[in-house]
């Protein structure tokens, strides 16, 4: 095991419990009875196989999609159809996509400063500083004026990061931040997201990185079909898992 998964830099604060919670897509029962606590610091990976509901699941943390039964609570708030509630809620979570979903119209310093400015009200000098301290932090400042479109996938997604990181998120939610880049790029974002975890944030990732998962998770979420099958810490989930199905699943993918 290694030195990031002992499980003491996690604290008794519960960031986000979801109690019971189904989702339907009209008549498509797509989660079943989901039931997950994440404590502050602690790095979730979720993993499964293409459909079972892991984007739907982490979209329903920041009320992308809505749940229609049992409760989200994201630091002690309920998401319900309260709409201070839900705004609450998505300036704590940032979350990070697979296809980066940068805006392409605006440079890589204005993706990072527009819902500073706009929805926190920050002074413009204060979020370009901000937003320059965590381009820095990315390795990414050199390209602040560039437009979106003129970098590769991974300066993309690490600018994504970065625009999420300028609203101070408490939690991050990455949906496969790697899995539409090419190979040599995904160290870079792999890097930036094993950073974070060493500084504590609270962190549930969807990824098929195992090695990432490995060193860096608390805890591995298995879903099938709308459902968690299994969840364990990394070693234990990798060496003995425990169904059928998420044997055939890593065999599949390891
Ligand atoms: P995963 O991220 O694990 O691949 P998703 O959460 O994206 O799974 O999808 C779970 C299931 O829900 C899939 O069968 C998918 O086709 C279906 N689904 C996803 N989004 C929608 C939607 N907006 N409307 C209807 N069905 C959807
Ligand atoms: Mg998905």
């Amino acid at each position: 095991m290694s030195e990031m998964n002992q499980a003491n830099h996690l604290s008794d604060e519960v960031m986000i419990n979801i109690i019971g919670m189904h989702k339907w897509y009209g008549a498509f029962h797509v989660l079943k009875d989901i039931n997950l606590t994440v404590h502050r610091g602690e790095r979730i990976v979720v993993c499964g196989p293409s459909g079972s509901g892991k984007s739907t699941m982490i979209r329903c943390i920041n009320h992308l999609e809505v749940h229609q039964q049992g409760k989200i609570i994201v630091e002690g708030t309920e998401l319900n159809e309260d709409i201070k509630n839900i705004e609450q809620i998505r300036r704590e979570v940032g979350m990070v996509f697979q296809h980066f979903n940068l805006f392409p119209h605006l440079t890589v310093l204005d993706n990072c400063t527009l819902a500073p400015i706009w929805v926190n009200k920050k002074p413009r000098k204060e979020a370009e500083e901000i937003a320059m301290a965590y381009l820095e932090r990315v390795q990414i400042a050199n390209q602040a004026k560039k437009f979106p479109g003129q970098l590769s996938g991974g300066q993309q997604q690490r600018v994504a990061i970065a625009r999420s990181l300028c609203m101070s998120p408490k939690i991050m939610l990455f949906d496969e931040p790697t899995s539409a880049l090419d190979p040599e790029m995904i160290k870079e974002v792999l890097d930036v997201m094993i950073g974070l975890a060493e500084e504590g944030m609270t962190m549930v990732c969807v990824t098929h990185e195992m090695g990432f998962a490995r060193k860096v998770a608390d805890r591995v979420i298995f879903m099938d079909a709308g459902q968690i099958v299994e969840q364990n810490a990394p070693h234990e989930f990798f060496e003995n898992p425990m169904h059928e199905r998420t044997k055939l699943f890593l065999s599949q993918i390891l």
